[in-house]
């Protein structure tokens, strides 16, 4: 069977897409294999870090995401009475070099789609194909499909890329023994509804600890009408038992979780009318996966949510996934399109994002609340400084930053 390009990447989700982009970019070939038959605006909020930023710059992407995201101003943190912790800037106004965006996954998913579409084609992105199976040899890798009719075709390249998000076939076919995902005992209820900008109509705000009811709220679209309103985002975090089904658009309801967030009413938000007025309501578990020594088997690798899938805790899900997108471009420029670039890249990604998966789930930006809710008790407090100093919770945020990728030295522009 002859070769259809050097790539082929099994998945168009947001690390399949930004593959394309940057493959495209250092001009290696390469096509995209989807098992939807139709794209559609899914999902809810994501946040993109400076780190991802830089690398969406890097593709030409900044100004698209500017107009259609939000610039975030600050990131800040209340305990669940609502009384203030501490606030830091976010982005540019942190001294990065790149801002922070916070942007409707659908939104981010379109752009990055119709930018793939316009630089390569309209087939390069093949809908309609369910990865079954993938082999590899000393010359290349062939991908095994299956379409929604029931036919079977295969494509072949010098390497594949498993793209294919936390339910990934590649990884499972990699790691046969691999367990149930790992419940950390949280089940988050999401949704997005129109409501006038607060705050600084461009912060991302964290607000109470799990036991008592979490919460993490940020504008995702501005001026979505003529009033002014913006998209909100927000996402309630409450302890339970099981973890319900790993499924993006599983639907929640009101009454599972809103006894514990309906008297936060705020001076500067009405948390629990927007929770009231948000239709659909989206539920997900707090799970992620153990990590795996190495995602690299021969000219077969993983990339995003399938080689390390993470508790969604610190912004990192998307963002991570885009780095080991400029790392895997980086590799195959270097090397060529061949095992050594694959293995170069599993060797600097495997450890840096493992390092990511076992921080969320020990010591996240949120572990701020966690700190609080344990100091007091669960009890209001007068004044922050009477719990905790801003060095100790400046000293939590850094080190999440640092081991993420995202210290503000580390990402200034050059003159
Ligand atoms: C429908 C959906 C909604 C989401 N909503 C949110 C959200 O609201 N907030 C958030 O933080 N994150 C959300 N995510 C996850 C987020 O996109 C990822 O965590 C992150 O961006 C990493 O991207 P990824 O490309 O690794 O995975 P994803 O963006 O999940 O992409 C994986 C892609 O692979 C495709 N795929 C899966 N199996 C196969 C197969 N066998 N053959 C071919 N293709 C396959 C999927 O359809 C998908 O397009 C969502 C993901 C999906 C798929």
């Amino acid at each position: 069977m002859s070769k259809d390009c050097e790539v082929l990447i099994v998945g168009a989700g947001i690390g399949g897409l930004t593959l394309a982009l940057s493959l495209h970019r250092a001009g290696i070939s390469c096509r995209i294999f989807e098992v939807v038959t139709e794209i559609k605006p899914l999902g809810a909020g994501v946040n993109l870090l400076p780190h991802a930023v830089r690398v969406l710059d890097g593709l030409g992407l900044l100004d698209e995401l500017a107009a259609v995201g939000v610039t975030t101003q600050e990131s800040i943190f209340f305990d669940k009475y609502g009384k203030f912790v501490l606030s830091e800037p976010a982005g540019r106004a942190a001294g990065y070099g790149w801002p922070q965006f916070s942007i409707h996954r659908g939104d981010l998913h379109d752009i990055l789609f119709r930018t793939v579409i316009e630089r390569l084609g309209d087939d390069a992105i093949v809908l309609d194909s369910r990865c079954v199976r993938v082999d590899h040899d000393t010359d290349g890798a062939t991908v095994h499909f299956r379409s929604e009719d029931g036919s079977s075709f295969q494509a072949r390249a010098s390497i594949a890329i498993g793209c294919d998000g936390v339910h990934s076939v590649i990884r499972k076919q990699l790691y046969p023994d691999e367990g149930a995902p790992r419940f950390s005992g949280v089940n988050m209820w999401r949704g997005v509804t129109s409501m006038k900008p607060f705050l600084t109509g461009a912060s991302m705000v964290r607000v109470g600890w799990i036991p008592v009811g979490k919460m993490v709220i940020y504008p995702i679209r501005n001026n979505i009408d003529a009033e002014g309103n913006q998209l909100i985002n927000w996402v309630a975090e409450t302890e339970s038992d099981t973890p319900v089904e790993r499924d993006w658009s599983r639907a929640g309801r009101l009454e599972d979780f809103f006894s514990y967030f309906n008297d936060r009413r705020f001076d500067w938000l009405d948390v629990a009318g927007m929770i009231e007025k948000t239709e659909p309501i989206l539920e997900y578990p707090m799970v992620d996966q153990d990590p795996i020594p190495r995602w690299t088997f021969g000219r077969v690798t993983l990339l995003g949510d399938a080689a390390h899938p993470m508790l969604p805790r610190g912004s990192n899900g998307a963002g991570q996934a885009i780095l080991d997108v400029a790392c895997l471009t980086e590799k195959l420029i270097e090397y060529g399109v061949s095992e050594r670039a694959l293995n170069e890249y599993d060797r600097i990604r495997v450890k840096a994002t493992t390092d990511v998966v076992l921080l969320n789930r020990v010591a996240p930006p949120d572990t701020i609340l966690k700190e609080v809710h344990e100091r007091t008790g669960g009890k209001p407090f007068e004044r922050i400084e009477d719990v905790i100093t801003r060095d100790e919770l400046l000293e939590i945020s850094n080190r999440y930053k640092s081991v993420a990728g995202f210290k503000v030295e580390d990402l200034q522009r050059s003159a």
